[in-house]
């Protein structure tokens, strides 16, 4: 029983490939985070070591171990933390020369070893050129699983070399459908899960286990609806407090920006009587407020094209605290019920 979400095409496959004995030796699953890379490749692992006739049974010794990630023959292969307490900003060839010399050991428990990479991508140029040579001459029963938001940042030697499985988002309704059925969810909860996360449900998994994610959405979107109300005094002092953050947490100010984009474009699909594809559903109020006043499309065009230039901005390491304010002068101001352009 796969755990994976969605990813049907996927999972045939490589149910296919496990009961025909054929199985690729490396793999690359790429797509966007949160699409459900660690889950499937975990799945695969247990596959690969489960003893039970229909596998992976996700309840023998060994598929628990795998779950728990605990499992002597499955590892994963990340960003290692320096004794300094820093992060690397890659994956070492120091790395792959001791997972050579651990994957050339015979299993130690179960019966096959599975090396997962974590953010595939972040392999140094070293390391890769590396890895190549254990890519080249497989080894029986290890399998490497390779995962990554994006494999343009990979070599092409080491792609060439890795059966390529692309993990896309899921459809709204699919998703909402999936969270209902898999984990009981409630369907106004699974379909503001399921628009949250993008088609991506390993986030709703984690929203439903961890409320701050939704309370940090929510304090974030109340904030941008009383940017909406506030003039350019307030405006300016919220962003000088995000363009601090900024320098600590950079993916919360993202985060922020894509929860606004989200939000304008859920303005316009309001606008254009197509409701049942918002996101913020339980924002439906303000949405049907202030749709008939933001006076055109090109508008709210604009606002979204503003937002996604700021990100773009920050990503190329602007002056934070002036593309935040620039966006600021591009968000109309919300008075006395009508938003005028600046
Ligand atoms: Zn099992």
């Amino acid at each position: 029983m796969w755990q994976v979400i969605g990813q049907e095409r996927a999972v045939s496959l490589l149910q296919h490939g496990l009961e025909a004995g054929k199985l690729a030796h490396a793999y690359l699953f790429t797509g966007p985070a949160h699409v459900g890379k660690m889950t499937l490749a975990k799945n695969l692992a247990q596959a690969l070591n489960c003893e039970a006739a229909e596998r992976p049974c996700l309840k023998c010794p060994g598929c628990l171990k795998i779950d728990a990630m605990r499992h002597p023959d499955v590892q994963v292969i990340g960003l290692l933390q320096k004794e300094d307490a820093t992060e690397a900003k890659l994956i070492g060839i120091e790395q792959i020369e001791y997972m050579q010399h651990d994957a050339n050991l015979p299993p130690f428990e179960g019966k096959h070893k599975v090396f997962i990479f974590d953010n595939a991508d972040l392999l140094s140029l070293p390391a890769a050129n590396r890895f190549l040579k254990t890519l080249e001459e497989p080894v029986p029963n290890v399998t490497f699983i390779l995962l990554t938001v994006n494999d343009k940042q990979l070599p092409l030697t080491v792609i060439s070399r890795c059966q390529r499985l692309e993990l896309a988002p899921m459809s709204l309704a699919a998703e909402t459908a999936a969270l209902i059925e898999k984990k009981g969810l409630e369907p106004q909860r699974a379909r503001l899960l399921a628009g949250l996360s993008h088609g991506c449900p390993e986030w709703a998994l984690d929203a439903i286990n961890d409320d701050s994610l939704l309370q940090r959405r929510d304090e974030d979107l109340n904030k941008l609806l009383g940017v909406l109300g506030a003039d350019y005094e307030e405006r300016f002092a919220y962003v000088a407090q995000l363009a601090a953050h900024f320098s600590q947490d950079r993916g919360a100010v993202y985060r922020v920006l894509d929860l606004w984009r989200d939000f304008w474009r859920d303005l316009m699909l309001q606008k254009l009587g197509c409701d049942d594809m918002i996101i913020n559903i339980d924002h439906k109020a303000e949405l049907v407020e202030m749709a008939p006043i933001a006076s055109e499309l090109e508008q709210i065009k604009g606002v979204i094209d503003s937002i996604q230039s700021c990100a773009e901005h920050l990503r190329q390491n602007a002056n934070t605290r002036l593309a935040l304010e620039v966006l600021m002068l591009d968000i109309p101001i919300k008075e006395g019920g009508l938003i005028k352009a600046v």
